[in-house]
């Protein structure tokens, strides 16, 4: 009876100190965790600051290069020596704006004066008016006695051509 009271004892201290060493080791790690997360928000923060900074780096970035875009476009041509740099200048700076100009106008020639739309593919005869494309025949012009719209004369025959995208 008395080693039984002895060992019982004996287990409770066992399991009272086991219970210590279990609460010891929720506590470290309790502390391990609230570590962990206060690091985990420095580093979030420290991400945003940087995300921040290159930010900023970029607008500036930005700024800087619609600056220097302005700057390039406005014509600060101060006339250095002799007339003839300050021709040729001018020449090559306005030689892409004329190609551009007559590509344009190309591509206008090949548009429907009808709709501005569709490319041009009928012609007209007597007066060989290549001018309308043929949806806008169709609609408008595939009647006894139409006139060419773009000069208005009779339309006795008309023919369908094919260019480049028909
Ligand atoms: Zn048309
Ligand atoms: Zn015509």
């Amino acid at each position: 009876m008395k080693l039984r009271c002895a060992e019982l004892k004996q287990m409770v201290k066992e399991k009272e100190h086991m219970y210590a060493v279990l609460a010891e080791e929720i506590i470290t790690y309790e502390i391990r965790k609230a570590n962990s997360r206060a690091e985990l928000i420095k580093l979030r923060q420290k991400v945003e600051i940087d995300t921040q900074v290159l930010r900023d780096d970029c607008r500036r970035l930005e700024d800087e290069l619609s600056r220097l875009l302005i700057a390039r476009q406005t014509p600060d041509v101060p006339p250095q020596s002799g007339d003839s740099s300050c021709d040729k200048a001018e020449a090559t700076s306005s030689e892409p704006s004329a190609v551009v100009e007559s590509s344009k106008r190309r591509v206008a020639h090949w548009i429907c004066m009808m709709c501005l739309e569709n490319e041009v593919c009928m012609v007209y005869l007597p007066c060989k008016h290549h001018v309308v494309c043929f949806p806008c025949h169709e609609r408008n012009l595939n009647i006894v006695g139409a006139k060419c719209p773009a000069c208005h004369v009779g339309i006795e025959e008309s023919l369908k051509v094919f260019g480049r995208s028909s």
